[in-house]
């Protein structure tokens, strides 16, 4: 007898229209799950589309959330969710972000290579070159110098572990108290400026909320020694740009090494560009592994279906 074996239940896959991975993502997360079925939204029926409980996410509009009925959480393929948590702040929509090892480990290499690009004058001898100067100026060993991490989460305490290994010196801020064998750990607002004052390298690691937007300001700008530096890994609306521009433009910050802007792609007339003291990168400090990230979704898939309980959720009211 040919007894046939039950479908599996549907998982749609929802993203922003025409995101050029989506199959690339959908065949991930299948290959993760081969007991699901991982399928793209528009595929689903009214009644399919009534039978969905969660929906992995890449970025997607909340309107095609909405044609799903009974949905009580969505899993984001990336780390970074203030859109959807912005988009999503009054639905009762539950938010699970994706937390990665291999994206904390791929953010704290990028951290140490920007890190030592700015610690051995690379962009300054860089300069130097171009305008045929042979001029060698002092150097300061890694254990003089402190490396500052605004934000002390997954990306935060694992860039702080490589450059502690690398000698530096390592300070970090968090929201609340952390004791980090080895850093210098400040909490809270009345100790970044504390904090600011001890950074010769400035690395911001903090999610974009109502109360880091903008932070980096003419006035905490300010705070930083002459001659420090910064890396932006996180957002670019967290960085006054203007303030940043004045700064450099006055020689009080050394060099800003910017991995995202406001806008992306950084449109060409923005001075970022042209700056000889910024560095321009894509948005490529840490991306998202499609393998290892298919896998950290399915395993918490698995424990929703075992427990029925949710996964870790973002707290939409810290909005990270
Ligand atoms: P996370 O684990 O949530 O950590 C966030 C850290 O920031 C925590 O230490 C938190 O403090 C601190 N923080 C948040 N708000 C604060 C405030 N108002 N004052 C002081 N500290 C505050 O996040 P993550 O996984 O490390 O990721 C951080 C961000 O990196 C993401 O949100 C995303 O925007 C960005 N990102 C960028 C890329 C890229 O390729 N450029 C890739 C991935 C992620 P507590 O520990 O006290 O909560």
């Amino acid at each position: 007898m040919n007894r046939q074996l039950p479908l599996a239940p549907v998982i749609p896959f929802v993203c922003a229209p025409g995101y050029p991975f989506a199959a690339q993502w959908q065949a991930a997360l299948q290959a993760a799950m081969p007991h699901e079925r991982v399928v793209a939204l528009d595929t689903l029926d009214a009644d399919a589309r009534a039978a969905c409980d969660f929906a992995i996410v890449a970025n997607p509009d909340t309107r095609d959330l909405a044609t799903l009925p009974r949905l009580k959480w969505v899993h984001s393929v990336w780390a970074g969710v203030e859109r959807l948590v912005e988009d999503l702040q009054h639905s009762p929509l539950e938010i699970v972000r994706l937390v990665d090892p291999q994206l904390a480990d791929t953010m704290a290499e990028a951290v140490l290579a920007w890190t030592l690009y700015l610690h051995r004058d690379m962009p300054r001898y860089a300069r130097q070159q171009a305008q045929g100067q042979w001029l060698a100026h002092d150097y300061v060993p890694p254990q003089e110098k402190t490396v500052a991490l605004l934000g002390l989460g997954e990306l935060g305490m694992a860039s702080a572990a490589k450059l502690l290994a690398a000698g530096f010196r390592v300070a970090g801020w968090s929201r609340s108290r952390k004791a980090v064998p080895g850093v210098q750990c400040h909490a809270g607002e009345d100790e970044l400026a504390a904090m600011l004052a001890s950074a010769d390298i400035l690395v911001c690691l903090l999610p974009l909320t109502p109360q880091t937007q903008g932070m980096l300001n003419a006035t905490t700008l300010a705070l930083l020694r002459p001659g420090a530096s910064l890396i932006n890994f996180a957002r670019g609306a967290i960085v006054d740009d203007e303030a940043l521009r004045a700064a450099l433009d006055a020689q009080r910050l050394a060099h800003a090494v910017l991995d995202v802007f406001r806008e992306e792609p950084l449109p060409a007339p923005q001075w970022q560009w042209q700056h000889p003291r910024v560095t321009v990168l894509p948005h490529i400090s840490a991306p998202t592994h499609r393998g290892t990230a298919s896998a950290i979704v399915a395993a918490n898939v698995r424990y929703y279906r075992e427990t029925g309980a949710m996964p870790a959720l973002v707290d939409k009211q810290r909005r990270y």
